[in-house]
C-alpha cells in the first residue's frame, strides 16, 4: 500500500499519469521454483478446447495419472456436454484481436449484459460487457 502511495505521488510530482505495477517487488522473471516443481508433479501439459477460441495444444494442464484418485473428471460421473456456441457469436475473434465487440451484428442488439449471447459478454470483465458499458 505504501509502495502504491509512494508510486502515485511521485508521478503526481512529475505530472505525470500512468499505469505501473508492483509485481516486480515479489515475482521473479523465472517465477517460484518450488511452486513449479510441485506444479509439474501433479500435473501434465493438455489440450483443452477455449471457449470462443478452441483447441490450443499444451495451454491446459491436467492431473497425472498417479495423482488420478484426487481427478474429479474420474471421480464423478458427470456428463458434460459440449459448450454450443451462438453461429452468430464472434467471441472468438474478438478474443484474439481480429474485431472489436461493436463489429458483432448481435452486440447491444440482441446481445446485451441482461441478456448476453456469448460468453465475452457474460461477466462484466468480458470484452463484449466492457465495450458495451464503457463503450470503445
Ligand atoms: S456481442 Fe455477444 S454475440 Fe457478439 S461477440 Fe460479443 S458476446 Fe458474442
Amino acid at each position: 500500500m505504501l509502495q502504491g502511495i509512494l508510486m502515485l505521488a511521485e508521478q503526481l510530482l512529475a505530472g505525470e499519469s500512468r499505469v505501473e505495477i508492483l509485481y516486480s517487488r515479489v515475482v521473479r522473471p523465472e517465477g517460484n521454483p518450488r511452486a513449479r516443481e510441485i506444479l509439474a508433479q501433479v500435473f501434465t501439459p493438455c489440450d483443452p478446447a477455449w471457449r470462443g477460441v478452441g483447441v490450443i495444444p499444451g495451454s491446459g494442464l491436467a492431473i497425472r495419472e498417479e495423482y488420478g484418485a484426487f481427478d474429479a473428471e474420474k471421480m464423478l460421473t458427470v456428463e458434460v456436454e459440449p459448450v454450443r456456441e451462438h453461429p452468430g457469436c464472434s467471441c472468438g475473434e474478438i478474443l484474439k484481436g481480429k474485431m472489436a465487440p461493436s463489429d458483432c451484428a448481435l452486440f447491444g442488439k440482441v446481445c446485451t449484459p441482461e441478456n448476453p449471447v456469448g460468453a465475452c459478454m457474460v461477466s462484466s470483465e468480458g470484452s463484449c460487457a466492457a465495450a458495451y458499458k464503457y463503450g470503445e
